[in-house]
């Protein structure tokens, strides 16, 4: 299916939704509705079609460096693919080498990728540490992810700001130490 026609099925369905609802798709408010909804759903999809392991390693070098590397505070935007509403935070990331170091802005790119698909936030922590695994083969590679639900705020399931934290850990991050060590230097 083309850009085009994703475009015409996605305004046909806002339209018919807008009914739906009791909207009148008519009126002067909403006309150019389905179209933008069209056009920000794709955008904010646009993950399916970018290869997240072939992003980091398009920046990979070789490096004897065996210590720990930690990104922390990447901010992320993903839409809960339950209720097709935002969830959003931060993503901290930490990685231990075994002679492959990728250059630090890819790891926010590859985030990116994966947040641009219809997500859990379980599913998106596991993701994005199993791809630092795959495309790297460090000894070990964490990820936490904090966020807030829009799905659960709006509608009023929990209070406003509770925020959820998940964590997934590969290697080395198997050791208790080292989990303390990167969870220390993300709190900081
Ligand atoms: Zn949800």
């Amino acid at each position: 299916m083309n850009r085009e026609e994703q475009i015409e099925i996605l305004k046909s369905t806002c339209r018919k939704s807008l009914e739906a609802i009791g909207e009148d798709p008519e009126r002067e408010g909403l006309v150019r509705t389905p179209e933008r909804m069209a056009r920000t759903l794709l955008e904010l999809t646009k993950g399916y079609d970018m290869d997240p392991v072939a992003t980091l390693r398009s920046a990979m070098f070789h490096e004897d460096y065996d210590q720990m590397v930690v990104v922390k505070d990447i901010e992320f935007y993903s839409l809960c693919e339950h209720h097709i509403l935002p969830f959003f935070g931060k993503v901290h990331v930490a990685y231990i080498p075994s002679g492959n170091i990728v250059g630090l802005s890819k790891i926010p790119r590859m985030v990116d990728i994966f947040s641009h698909r219809l997500q859990v936030q379980e599913h998106l922590t596991r993701q994005i540490c199993e791809c630092l695994q795959q495309a790297l083969n460090p000894l070990g590679a964490i990820v936490v992810v904090e966020a807030q639900h829009m799905c659960i705020q709006m509608r009023g399931i929990e209070k406003q700001g509770s925020q959820t934290t998940t964590m997934y850990y590969t290697g080395v991050f198997e050791n208790i130490e080292k989990r303390k060590e990167f969870l220390n230097i993300i709190q900081r």
